[in-house]
């Protein structure tokens, strides 16, 4: 009898934070990234939580898609200076030789620097390779993206990983991302888990509104 109410505890209590995952979820890719930064400054177990939840999504994909930036950038010079926006557990940093700058809204690591992606403490074109693996998650798309654009040196590359079903029609995103300052070198579509990305900034982003720079929220079924 105690055994059966222990695992019908067991199943309440990942239900419950299912339902919590699902929700924090939702409000950040509902959100602003500032907004982002006052949820979890607020309620640092709530990011954890998220974390976990993040963790048992990505087990199921075939490849995780930070691998594959981890072999991009292992082809490419180790002296190339890397920031990883949204790094979470700062596996990109673990695997690389790069020097790394990791930024997330709480430190799952002691590397990780604490800071809004869409203001990071990095002087204007300082690095060589911007990466946003599964991290482009506030609505602010445009500022995020133009704080990577500031810091990145002219004909230096960004990365994004995103999850495929976030894309409504990529060839408009991509002619967005040019307003940006932002030339697609590559694409690969070929995973139905996530696309990857590659850029080489061709100068800073142009102002104005950029109408195709919309991704949907990437929300969770209950399972
Ligand atoms: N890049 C990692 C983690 C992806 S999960 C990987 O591929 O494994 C997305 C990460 O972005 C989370 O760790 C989340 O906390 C972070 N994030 C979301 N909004 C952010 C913001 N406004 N500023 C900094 N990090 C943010």
């Amino acid at each position: 009898r105690s055994g059966r109410s222990a695992a019908l505890r067991a199943r309440m209590e990942e239900r419950l934070l299912g339902a919590r995952f699902r929700y924090l979820n939702q409000q950040l890719y509902t959100g602003s990234s500032r907004d982002a930064a006052r949820l979890f400054s607020a309620d640092p177990a709530a990011f954890h939580l998220y974390h976990r939840g993040f963790e048992r999504q990505v087990r199921r994909w075939p490849e995780r898609p930070v691998q594959r930036i981890v072999r991009y950038l292992r082809r490419r010079p180790a002296s190339l200076v890397v920031a990883d926006f949204g790094c979470g557990d700062c596996t990109l940093a673990a695997s690389v030789r790069n020097h790394v700058h990791c930024f997330d809204l709480v430190p799952l690591c002691p590397r990780v620097t604490v800071c809004d992606m869409a203001e990071v403490p990095l002087a204007a074109e300082s690095v060589d390779v911007a990466v946003f693996c599964l991290a482009l998650m506030g609505t602010n798309l445009q500022e995020i993206l133009g704080e990577a654009n500031r810091v990145l040196k002219l004909g230096g590359t960004l990365m994004v990983a995103e999850v495929a079903s976030r894309f409504e029609d990529t060839h408009t995103f991509l002619k967005a991302m040019a307003h940006l300052g932002f030339r697609t070198v590559s694409k690969d579509l070929s995973s139905s888990y996530f696309y990857l990305l590659e850029f080489t900034k061709t100068g800073p982003a142009r102002p104005g509104p950029v109408p195709g720079l919309r991704l949907r929220p990437c929300l969770y079924k209950r399972r």
